[in-house]
């Protein structure tokens, strides 16, 4: 077999060419190649103006097809489940959004025809939501997929998306929309591969909570020819063309027993030989906790407070905070529950909470550097969690996302502990990583949050699904600063988690534990695929495997080498 860099031109003699990415979802997908359909064609603006007699009619075509789009949209969502759910209802909600149809009607009224209204309109829109950056930045490819659907559906084009094929297949693409993505039916399309996105990209997580292999940023995806067959791997994050029957069988023969191991997953974590490692959950909300209490998670590691609270304008008052925080609770009687305080600015804002107009919102005032402008906000945050936890009579873990000092730290412990809960603190900027004994000096656990720690450390915006490489979480830097975190919590004693996409990677969660790390902390869906990995590895082996991926110059040497170490096939 052979390998060939991303970017450049699969070769055609030498077998089966083997095109590298980022895995994202294990599993194993072999099948013919789909794509989705090509791009809508948008009309020009050629100047014909709507006689004023014909501009009601033109009004019923645009609303008939915007209600085609959003209630195809809400049926999948209603089909779906948990993310994909959201994601579809999401978009349906924008084609029957009463600010981008009135802006398409406006143009109607002024004898633009529907379909080129429809364009102008969205692109009003586009550039609303990129100048306010940030999650609202990511709504432009919704509003761009809503207005290919509106404009196929006016146009008597296909609807533009994904194929439904008759066969299984794999499903090769350069992005997918996120309603795209979420709308995927598992029996048709069995494994996904993207040129774009990074491993925190919408289609990333989606694919996720699908369950479906899936692989990002490969190089070469669109040098693979039509009617291919290709075997996909969503552990090593490769697509190999045209594979040898007899060996894309028996991957994956192996990876569906993986599957079924994972399947048989009941917890708690612990290595073979017997080291305990809690696996728990990232969620945002009591709903979320008690489906993570469902997957077997032994707790909550990072409770996403602001994700609750995104679309509000006011700041939920102490009463209301603490009602959720306490359903959160009582989802783990007795078991641990880690609260992030709220992580508002960047790719989080929050109405009542982040400056606008920021040159550099990642760089800039968020996660509790917020306090400094509004200290009550945070008062009031823990007051509600305090309360939160005497109702549930729970015993909270409380952090601070974005510290970058130890008077940071400090300033934060001495907040939490007046309320009787137990301080920590998030390890996202390499300052904190480079002082972490010094912070555990004054607060009793740390919780590395590698999206972030990855984005600050190798100055690569973690939304950009161009530098996806850069922010890949096994970077060696980032493996190395997690080492040196890792180590302060065994020289103080004191425990030190795993919170970012990092810990669902089970093949890197391995790693961790060979760093030192203490506990992980992932999505729901990603808990058995860690736990069951762990079962089935011993510690020295970890070690082993860490002290090789740190000696590595990039991510795809690291996974190799830690592969080997591991014995993982
Ligand atoms: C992280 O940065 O890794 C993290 C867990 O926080 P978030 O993804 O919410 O920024
Ligand atoms: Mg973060």
């Amino acid at each position: 077999m052979t390998t060939h860099a991303p970017g450049t031109a699969a070769p055609s003699t030498t077998g089966p060419a083997v095109l590298p990415g980022t895995p994202v979802v294990p599993g194993v997908a072999w099948g013919p190649v789909v794509r989705p359909s090509g791009a809508v064609v948008l009309p020009p603006d050629d100047g014909i103006v709507v006689a004023e007699q014909e501009r009601a009619g033109e009004k019923e075509r645009f609303a008939a097809a915007a209600g085609v789009v959003a209630d195809r949209l809400t049926e999948r969502a209603g089909a779906a489940t948990g993310v994909s759910a959201e994601v579809l209802s999401t978009t349906a909600g924008l084609a029957r959004d009463r600010g981008l149809l009135s802006a398409v009607e406006q143009r109607i009224d002024a004898g633009t025809p529907a379909a080129v209204a429809t364009v102008q309109a969205a692109q009003q829109f586009v550039e609303l939501f990129t100048s306010l950056g940030g999650l609202m930045a990511e709504r432009v490819t919704d509003v761009r997929d809503v207005r290919d659907r509106i404009v196929a559906q006016l146009t008597g084009q296909g609807e533009p998306g994904v194929p439904s094929p008759e066969q299984p297949s794999v499903l090769l693409a350069e992005d997918l929309a996120p309603a795209d993505t979420a709308g995927l039916d598992p029996t048709r399309i069995t494994g996904l591969a993207t040129r774009l996105g990074g491993t925190t990209s919408h289609t990333a997580i989606i694919a996720r909570q699908l369950g479906m292999p899936c692989v990002v940023a490969v190089g070469g995806l669109d040098d693979v020819p039509e009617g291919a067959t290709v075997l996909l791997d969503g552990e090593r994050g490769t697509v190999t063309v045209d594979p040898d029957p007899e060996e894309a069988r028996a991957r994956v023969e192996a990876a569906q027993a993986a599957a079924a191991a994972l399947a048989g997953y009941r917890g708690p974590g612990r290595t073979r030989d017997g080291v305990e490692v809690k696996v728990l959950a990232n969620v945002q909300d009591g709903a979320g906790a008690r489906a993570a209490a469902a997957k077997h998670a032994e707790g909550v590691g990072l409770l996403r407070t602001e994700l609750a609270f995104l679309s509000r304008a006011e700041e939920p008052s102490v009463e209301e905070q603490a009602a959720g925080y306490a359903e959160v609770f009582e989802a783990f009687p007795g078991e641990r529950v880690v609260v992030r305080t709220l992580d508002a600015g960047s790719d989080k804002p929050l109405a009542f909470a982040t400056m606008p107009d920021e040159e550099n919102p990642a760089l800039g005032v968020r996660g509790l550097r917020v306090a400094r402008r509004d200290p009550g906000l945070l008062e009031r945050q823990l007051d509600a969690i305090a309360e939160g936890a005497r109702r549930a009579g729970a015993s909270p873990w409380v952090m601070a996302p974005m510290v970058a000092t130890v008077a940071e730290a400090a300033d934060f412990a001495g907040r939490v502990r007046a309320r009787g809960l137990t301080p920590g603190v998030m390890i996202e900027v390499p300052s904190a990583a480079l002082m972490a004994e010094r912070l555990l000096q004054h607060v009793d656990f740390l919780s590395i949050g590698t999206n972030d720690l990855s984005q600050y450390t190798l100055a690569a915006d973690r939304l950009s699904a161009d530098l996806a490489d850069l922010t890949d979480p096994w970077q060696p830097a980032l493996l190395a600063l997690v080492q040196l975190t890792a180590q302060a919590g065994r020289r103080t004693g004191q425990p030190v988690g795993v919170c970012g996409e990092a810990a669902a990677d089970p093949l890197l969660a391995c790693v961790l534990i060979g760093l030192g790390i203490t506990s992980l902390s992932c999505a729901a869906s990603s808990i058995a695929g860690v736990g069951a990995r762990l079962a089935v590895v011993d510690t020295d082996a970890c070690r082993r495997a860490a002290d090789a991926a740190l000696l590595t110059d990039d991510p795809h040497a690291a996974r190799a080498a830690a592969r080997r170490e591991l014995g993982v096939e």
